[in-house]
Parts: C-alpha cells; sequence; structure tokens
C-alpha cells in the first residue's frame, strides 16, 4: 500500500464472494509484512473450523498461521500490543463490534487487515462488511468465476436447504455465481421438496 511516515494506522478490506481469492489475498499481504520483519497476528472466528483452527486456509490451499476468536471482543483482548499489522479472516463472523474494534486498532497505529464475505447466501449485504467498507482506507472487492457460466461472478449461491444465515461449508453446498446465474431461492425451493444437492 501507500508509503507513509511515522507509525500511521489504517484499515484495508478485501471483500466479495466465497472462492474469489479473499483468503489468497489476505495471506500474500501478510506474507509480505512478514518478509518486511513486521510483527504480525492474524484472527480467524471460531466458528470456520473447515479445515484447521489455527491457520487460515484459502480454497487453492495456501496457509497462514492464524489464531481463532469467538468474537470482536475477544479479539482486541488477543492483541499483542507490539503488533503492527492486524489480519483477519471471515471479518463477517466476529460480530458488529468489529467495526469498533478495528477503528480503535487502526488509531493506536496498527496496520488491519480484514476480508470477508460483502453479501450473504441471499444477496443481502452481510454486515458488519459493508460499516468496515465505510471506515476502512483501502478497500479491494474480488469477484470469483461463475460455475455455470464462467463470468465474472459477485455471488455466493447456496446449494444446499437451510434458511440460516450462517452454514459454513465450502466445496459442494456454495459454488460462485455470477448475476444472472444467481438463484438465491433455491435454498427455498430445495427446503420446499425437502432435497439437498450432494457434493
Ligand atoms: P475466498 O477466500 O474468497 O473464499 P480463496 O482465496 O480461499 O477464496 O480461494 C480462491 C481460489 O479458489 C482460487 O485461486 C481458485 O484456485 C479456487 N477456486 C475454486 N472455485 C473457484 C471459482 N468459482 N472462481 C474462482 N476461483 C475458484
Ligand atoms: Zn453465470
Amino acid at each position: 500500500m501507500n508509503v507513509t511516515k511515522g507509525t500511521i494506522g489504517w484499515i484495508e478490506v478485501i471483500c466479495g464472494p466465497m472462492f474469489s481469492g479473499k483468503s489468497e489475498e489476505l495471506i500474500r499481504r501478510l506474507r509480505r509484512a512478514e518478509i518486511a520483519r513486521q510483527r504480525v497476528q492474524i484472527f480467524k472466528p471460531a466458528i470456520d473450523r473447515r479445515y484447521a483452527q489455527d491457520q487460515i486456509v484459502s480454497h487453492s490451499d495456501l496457509r497462514i498461521r492464524s489464531e481463532a476468536v469467538s468474537n470482536a471482543a475477544e479479539l482486541q483482548a488477543r492483541v499483542d500490543v507490539r503488533a503492527e499489522v492486524i489480519g483477519v479472516d471471515e471479518g463477517q463472523f466476529l460480530g458488529p463490534e468489529l467495526v469498533e474494534v478495528a477503528t480503535r486498532l487502526a488509531d493506536m497505529g496498527k496496520r488491519v487487515l480484514i476480508a470477508g464475505l460483502d453479501t450473504d447466501y441471499l444477496g443481502r449485504p452481510f454486515h458488519p462488511m459493508p460499516e468496515l467498507l465505510a471506515v476502512a482506507d483501502e478497500i479491494m472487492k474480488t469477484l470469483a468465476i461463475c460455475m455455470q457460466c464462467g463470468n465474472p461472478a459477485k455471488h455466493t449461491q447456496r446449494l444446499v436447504a437451510s434458511s440460516d444465515l450462517i452454514v459454513v461449508g465450502a466445496e459442494g453446498m456454495y459454488e460462485a455465481r455470477c448475476r444472472r446465474c444467481f438463484e438465491p431461492n433455491l435454498a427455498a425451493v430445495h427446503a420446499a421438496t425437502a432435497t439437498t444437492i450432494p457434493d
């Protein structure tokens, strides 16, 4: 990011649908900070147990160590005062307080990087990502590839029947879709017919 003077902090947000490369981009930036010998601390929500409790793992199997926390308050409590860079994956799962916590950490002079889903399985803004985009210094919106037609994909299509906001999963449960191929009612349709799409 920009060349800065002194120890000014800032917030970078990386958002987009599943499979769009958010974790890859986050890991890339955090690795570069480590190469620059900065003190880096990385968090992810405990709810996300898909691959490992103590690592962020991208769908392309890039990995970086991380600490699991239940919410933004716990994240703040675990921050090492000496940390210069704070990385957070799956920010949409850490609650509304993440906005205040990220702002406070940036005001303390830390570089805060947050990746997360910008919209949910119905295409609605996934809080608190919209608020984080508003307070961020820099934002990146990533796109995936539509699994139906190959166009740029901004949506996360849920393939299994559930009206719960949070159903943690990856391949088989979700796929990336473009605007044209996105079917937000698919989960409801399958719920009505009591069928699920197998992996
Ligand atoms: P995110 O954190 O946004 O879910 P990841 O960084 O974990 O994304 O994974 C991105 C990687 O997923 C891509 O580099 C590619 O290897 C793989 N991938 C699988 N399905 C898709 C897709 N539909 N579009 C783009 N990349 C995909
Ligand atoms: Zn499409």
